[in-house]
């Protein structure tokens, strides 16, 4: 007979007063997350690899300081799931490639550092789209991840990993990192929580780059006070990333829990956003259910315009792939990751990372070193650059007019397996979630509804100004509040 308490789905709300009252220990807890990654995730596929007698041993440990009341913090002794992008030491390292899987991280990111600080428990690597270049976690090396709530369907990408774990709940919550979309897209897909935050408000140090000036770390999670429990520990300057923001506040889970309503708060339907061909007619109900929802709880809706909408999936692809082209560069097998030997450097370098590398890697560096080669920088590095102003600019003259901005998250529900075979119908499924990256401002997914006849879940998207993360969270919160 199973000893299972199901604890491995709650929120760390509800975790914390467990642990706090003594109900369940912390081995306890992650003995059931580790019991239910053994019943479902045969199937889902959520986890590359999970060192279970490390995640006992931290569990217990935490279990002792308890004991001896010097607990670190109230959640200590609650497990996370880490993307496998995100520095644990000791752990791997793979960004879901062939080409580092052998690596294994000499150090903690600095939000691990953070929140081993608090007593979190590190839990396990979860799978993603490789070097997290994808929408789907199809272009994983290791393996595809499926959708909790169908499996013939994508958990979304790059992080479907974390955000397959914790809609399977199979974990309470997960770290995942956005550069167009990646935090957002796929919790939308899985049914949770996913907040991209301000760039450079939480640390980049421990996070492989994939586009330096777009990644962000950010939680998923079962609701919106989890989400900000753990962007309260992992936000604030850190001297170790140089685009690092100043300061750090801890008080966003309270400003959460005293969330009610939307008096006073002023929602821009971005006009552009609502008129894209591609958006479904379930998500387009969706939403007009979601703004309809917004005015019940106070909030006045105003349409705004961001003109430069259409060219945000261009710019981003000319961007993040050049970014990347100059990231990946020292994946050579010389340093990091899993060597061929050839006949000298050079052939050497090509075995390597031609073997080590997947398709849609290689076409992300192509295309980067294109657009960053002499005679087409200009035509097209330095012109999406100004282009990318622009975006901005267009989501400051919004923010003259509203607190906050609502729009889907995706233009559809989750997709099937190899149901985009064409990368141009891959890179479509992020048109709402880039630019806010280009814009550097910060955004969460919020689950608001399930589409009639398939039961998949509906993401809707909140988006606020740069560090304005206490308006974003207390808006989701409330929503959140107005739908239960
Ligand atoms: N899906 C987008 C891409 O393929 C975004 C990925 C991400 O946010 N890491 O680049």
């Amino acid at each position: 007979m199973s000893n299972e308490k199901n604890l491995s789905g709650l929120p760390l709300s509800r975790l914390s007063e467990g642990l706090c009252s003594g109900a369940f220990s912390s081995v306890e807890l992650v003995r059931d997350c580790l019991a239910a990654a053994d019943r479902l995730d045969g199937g889902i596929r959520s986890f590359i690899e999970i060192d279970r007698e490390n995640v006992l041993q931290a569990a217990a440990a935490s279990d002792e300081r308890r004991a001896k009341h010097a607990q670190l913090s109230v959640y200590d002794g609650i497990p996370f799931g880490v993307k496998d992008c995100i520095a644990v030491k000791g752990e791997r390292l793979s960004c879901a490639s062939k080409l580092l899987a052998p690596v294994k991280s000499p150090y903690d990111a600095t939000v691990i550092a953070r929140l081993k600080a608090q007593g979190f428990v590190p839990f396990g690597r979860l799978n993603m789209d490789e070097f997290a270049m994808g929408s789907s976690c199809e272009n994983s090396s290791v393996h595809p991840t499926a959708n909790p709530h169908d499996l013939t369907r994508v958990p979304g990408g790059s992080s479907g990993g974390s955000a397959a774990a914790v809609g399977g709940k199979l974990i309470p919550v997960a770290l995942g990192s956005d550069t167009g979309g990646s935090i957002r897209q796929p919790s939308a897909f899985c049914g949770v929580v996913g907040l991209k935050p301000t760039y450079g408000r939480v640390s980049r140090y421990g996070l492989v780059a994939f586009a330096s000036s777009l990644d962000q770390i950010g939680p998923i999670a079962p609701d919106v006070e989890s989400a900000a429990v753990i962007f309260d520990a992992i936000n604030g300057h850190d001297p170790m990333d140089s685009t690092s923001l100043p300061g750090r506040e801890s008080d966003f889970a309270s400003a959460v829990r005293s969330a009610k309503s939307l008096n006073g708060v002023r929602i821009g339907l971005p006009r552009e956003y609502f008129s894209q061909n591609g958006l479904s007619a379930s998500v387009g109900k969706a939403m007009d259910e979601a703004v309809a929802l917004c005015r019940k709880l106070g909030a006045e809706i105003v349409e705004v315009n961001l003109p430069h909408t259409k060219y945000a999936v261009a710019v981003y692809y000319i961007l993040a792939t050049a970014e990347a082209s100059a990231n990946l560069a020292r994946f050579d097998g010389i340093r990091y990751g899993d060597r061929k030997e050839g006949k000298d450097l050079i052939d050497g370098y090509f075995k390597t990372r031609g073997a080590g590398f997947g398709a849609e890697v290689k076409r992300r560096i192509l295309l980067g070193t294109y657009v960053l080669s002499s005679g087409y920088y200009d035509a097209y590095y330095l012109r999406a650059q100004k282009v990318r102003t622009l975006i901005r600019r267009d989501f400051e003259e919004a923010s003259k007019v509203c607190d906050l901005l609502l729009t889907p998250v995706t233009p559809t529900t989750a997709f099937r397996f190899h149901e985009k075979s064409d990368p141009l119908q891959m890179y479509l499924s992020d048109i709402f979630t880039i630019a806010l990256n280009l814009a550097g401002n910060c955004g969460i997914s919020v689950p608001c509804a399930t589409e009639p006849g398939t039961n998949l879940p509906i993401g809707v998207q909140f988006i606020a100004p740069a560090m304005a993360e206490k308006k974003l969270l207390t808006a989701a919160a409330a929503f959140e509040l107005g739908r239960s």
